[in-house]
């Protein structure tokens, strides 16, 4: 018996031991091709020298120093970097340990932004139905995802939500992708007027869906249209970029496609790359400037926040992307990703759409594929395709979302951004054979 609490209670998973480049290696001596980098976390893969190099460095000269007493070298060059790469005045940066934590951080940074303000009734957070912003209490209040929330609901915020931007599920027979996005805008516009402006903080959305529909992109103009309501009502744009940000899907940030500056951006996963927990938010100037001319002080804080080590493998993540260029080779990996799952699966009867950026991709799983209808939830395809996948050597993160009471169960494949063509092409034959095993 392991006195480990796993996430599944009734099952131990295998004993990892090892790892390099894009493989992990268990106990049993299997390895395994890790094509969703654990759950779109390990971007520059496993082991890499230069940022083990700097987290030894780190905790030779200083393993960890309180916040209240110190700041430390490693957050701050972290800090003058994210702010100088990120576009706009995207300026001030709030460490903490991981994606739920930033989540948090950045609720409470917009309540606290208007009660500076004096504009105390502002308590609302408007999000969608498909979400997912993590598992803390508030964090799983703003999320949509009605199985992870179902036990804890008499604990989390009422949150108002609106339609996701998901044109494969939601996009009528009929209706052009502007007109969707069109509905969708004036849908999140009634809610805005319902709720009154007055009581609102902003609105909360994935930039691009990550877990609970795989790999979901917004539709053209959607975000614009956003950005233009939260100016127009005077609510603030928040974008989880915890999966999709950090270059992943071929731009640091994911918005950056959009042409919009959200004002608060919350990161995490591919931040530390794997190698340290880290999370952060990004906020822009007027947001900091509030608070230091109000009050003088975020009224928020962790033991572990902005931690040197943690900081300091964040920093040599950044460098290697940029002195590697690997933002470029996330676009052109990303696009020989797409090349070889629709040769492999375009045809495939049960794969229902294959979608994704850079090297977010998702395929969905679908039982009947002109009327797109899904798989019965009670089969937990998702989780057979996973094991499927392990047995034949691959990591893929597969979910079963559930979407206004619609599920379909979809395969998360996000490698590495040093995956090479070979990598990829092995991938996509391993993943065919897993679906051969599971379907
Ligand atoms: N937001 C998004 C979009 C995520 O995908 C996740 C994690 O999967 C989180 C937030 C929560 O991050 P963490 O698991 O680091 O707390």
């Amino acid at each position: 018996m392991s006195h480990l609490l796993h996430r599944n209670l009734r099952r131990t998973p295998p004993v990892a031991v090892s790892a390099s480049g894009i493989t992990l290696r268990d106990q049993q001596g299997r390895s395994y091709l890790d094509a969703s980098g654990g759950a779109a976390v390990s971007s520059l893969g496993h082991g890499h020298p230069d940022v083990l190099a700097a987290m030894h460095a780190q905790i030779d000269q200083l393993a960890y120093a309180h916040t209240s007493f110190f700041t430390c070298k490693a957050a701050e060059e972290l800090a003058q970097r994210l702010a100088g790469d990120a576009p706009g005045d995207l300026d001030h940066v709030y460490l903490v340990s991981g994606g739920s934590e930033a989540m948090e951080a950045a609720l409470k940074l917009g309540r606290q932004y208007y009660v500076e303000a004096g504009q105390q009734t502002r308590s609302l957070l408007i999000a969608r139905r498909q979400s997912y912003h993590g598992n803390t209490l508030g964090a799983l209040a703003i999320g949509g995802n009605a199985w992870r929330r179902r036990p804890f609901e008499p604990l989390l915020m009422d949150v108002p939500r609106v339609a996701p931007c998901f044109e494969y599920r939601e996009r009528l027979e009929g209706q052009t992708s502007s007109d969707y996005t069109a509905a969708l805008l004036a849908e999140l516009e009634q809610c805005i007027l319902a709720h009154g402006p007055q009581n609102l903080i902003g609105f909360v959305a994935e930039t691009m869906v990550g877990a609970t529909a795989g790999a979901v992109p917004p539709t053209f103009g959607y975000f614009r249209g956003v950005r233009k309501l939260c100016d127009q009502y005077g609510i603030l744009l928040i974008l989880d970029e915890v999966m999709c940000g950090m270059g992943r899907t071929g731009t640091l940030y994911a918005f950056e496609q959009e042409g919009v500056l959200p004002d608060l951006v919350v990161l995490g996963k591919g931040l530390g790359a794997g190698y340290q927990p880290i999370g952060a938010v990004l906020a822009r100037a007027h947001i900091a400037q509030r608070l230091r001319d109000g009050s003088g002080a975020f009224q928020h804080g962790h033991t572990y926040m902005g931690h040197p080590v943690a900081a300091a493998a964040a920093l040599a993540v950044q460098k290697v992307i940029q002195r590697d260029n690997l933002l470029g080779a996330v676009a052109t990996r990303g696009a020989t990703l797409r090349r070889l799952l629709r040769q492999a699966f375009g045809d495939h009867p049960h794969v229902g759409d294959i979608r994704g950026r850079g090297l977010l991709m998702a395929l969905e799983l679908v039982q009947e594929r002109s009327s797109k209808t899904p798989f019965d939830p009670a089969l937990a395809l998702h989780a057979l395709v996973k094991d499927a996948a392990m047995a034949c050597g691959l990591l893929v993160y597969p979910m079963g979302g559930t979407i206004d009471g619609q599920h379909g169960d979809h395969i998360l494949l996000a490698p590495p951004f040093i995956v090479t063509d070979s990598e990829l092409a092995d991938i996509t034959e391993r993943l065919g054979d897993a679906l051969k095993a599971a379907l």
